[in-house]
């Protein structure tokens, strides 16, 4: 079943003109790139985005880091995306991350990692939510 979900490839990520590599990553492992726009965070929306983190000792940097330069947020189609995103992705800290995965391809360490995606089906329909409008995805 086509399922939806959602992506960063976060600051590091463009920084080191990595986008186009993580992007042909993604097409190469079938996902259809729905919806895509470049932003630069705003403190409160990276806030809010990793609210379900606020308590933890790593919140604050993670806020200052997604919001230290632009990022590129993509909704993206295909079946079961959800889990075989978290899977190409690989751990969250890319030291750790299998081979072959995204994080150990472009990440740095356990923050910059180069991509968020979704954790289950629910929150991908919230993170698609919080960044598009339904007429924005085609
Ligand atoms: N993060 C961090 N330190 C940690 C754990 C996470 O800086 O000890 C950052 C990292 O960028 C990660 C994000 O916070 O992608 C969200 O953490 P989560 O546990 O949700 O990992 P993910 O779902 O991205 O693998
Ligand atoms: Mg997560």
């Amino acid at each position: 079943m086509k399922q939806r979900t959602f992506t960063i490839l976060k600051p590091d990520t463009v920084a080191r003109r990595n986008v186009g590599g993580v992007i042909a990553r993604l097409e190469q492992e079938g996902f259809e790139i729905l919806g895509a726009k470049r932003l630069h965070l705003t403190t409160e929306q990276a806030q809010a985005f990793y609210a379900v983190h606020a308590e933890r000792p790593f919140y604050r940097s993670l806020v200052e880091f997604m919001t230290s330069g632009p990022v590129w947020v993509m909704a993206l189609e295909r079946d079961n995306a959800v889990e075989h995103l978290r899977k190409v992705m690989g751990a969250t800290d890319s030291q750790k991350a299998e081979k072959g995965t995204i994080r150990a391809q472009f990440g740095t360490n356990i923050e910059r990692n180069a991509i968020h995606g979704s954790d289950s089906p629910e929150n991908a329909k919230i993170e698609v939510g919080f960044f598009f409008s339904g007429s924005e995805l085609v």
